[in-house]
């Protein structure tokens, strides 16, 4: 089999807006490598976005799923079972913080802006992991992919309390691997380099980010959607079936700078 083909794999990609979303970028190439699909939207806001955007694939199953609801989570597998029988791979790409988090001085984050983004950020991981586990026990194996920021390790101006939600989503990576591995459920996360994307829209100061990244990572570039969806498929299929536990980079090698 080709190293990034998908084909006879059923992948739950969970995160998709509108079509900058980088679930979106993933399930498109996931897709475009015979995978077939079930895709999630958080509340009837995005219903309409994510069910024009899953046109374009073959009958791909849609559901909503709030990952702050457990009823939720609960039927969005309990219908991948009953329409896949199993599940290969699971893509998470849901965070979310408060706007004003995301804004005021870290020291000033509440209780209840810290529990929102650990709860829909990090914790959501380890939720729709538990879930995942059985069905992929069922094929043998699987693969589930985060995605995650340098700002969990590094300081970014005003990405505050996400950084701390990113640290614990890393480290959830590493702890979930280790449980999972020996059923063959491989666990890793993309940090990918910054894009303009609705979540990204929430950042103060975003585009100054997105400038620094162009003047000094490695590549003088910053990444698309397409940068981040193409190393997901090594992750998600045959060519990374030794990788699990694993931080990837994806930002054009920005975060080996010093200055
Ligand atoms: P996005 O806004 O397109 O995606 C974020 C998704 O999270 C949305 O689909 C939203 O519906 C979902 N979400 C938020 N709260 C939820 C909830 N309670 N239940 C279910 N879903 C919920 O933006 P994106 O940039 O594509 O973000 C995807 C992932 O990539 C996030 O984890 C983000 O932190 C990460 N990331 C983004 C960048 C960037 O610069 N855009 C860089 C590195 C990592």
């Amino acid at each position: 089999m080709p190293p990034h083909s998908l084909a006879g794999k059923t992948g739950l990609v969970v995160g998709v807006a509108n079509k900058r979303s980088l679930a979106w970028a993933i399930a498109n190439a996931a897709a475009a490598e015979g995978a077939s699909l079930a895709l999630t939207y958080q509340g009837e806001r995005l219903e309409e976005n994510v069910r024009d955007l899953a046109s374009a694939l073959a009958d791909p199953l849609i559901l909503p799923c709030d990952v702050t609801n457990d009823a939720e989570m609960d039927a969005v597998f309990a219908a991948v079972a009953s329409r896949f029988g199993g599940l290969d791979f699971l893509v998470h790409g849901a965070a979310y913080a408060l706007r004003e988090d995301l804004a005021r001085p870290f020291s000033e984050t509440s209780r209840e802006g810290f529990r929102v983004a650990l709860d829909v950020s990090a914790f959501s991981l380890i939720a729709l992991a538990r879930r995942a586990a059985p069905l992929m026990e069922a094929r043998g194996g699987g693969s589930i992919l985060t995605l995650t920021y340098l700002g969990s390790a590094r300081v970014f101006p005003n990405y505050n309390v996400m950084g701390v939600a990113k640290a614990a989503l890393e480290a959830s990576v590493r702890y979930l691997a280790s449980e999972l591995g020996p059923k063959q459920i491989r666990v890793n996360a993309i940090s990918a380099g910054p894009v303009k994307t609705l979540a990204a829209s929430g950042i103060a100061g975003f585009s100054s980010i997105l400038q620094t990244y162009r003047d000094r990572a490695p590549l003088r570039r910053t990444v698309e959607g397409a940068d981040v969806a193409d190393a997901a498929l090594f992750l998600l299929g045959p060519a990374g079936r030794a990788v699990t536990a694993e931080v990837l980079f994806v930002d054009g090698g920005y975060h080996a700078m010093g200055i």
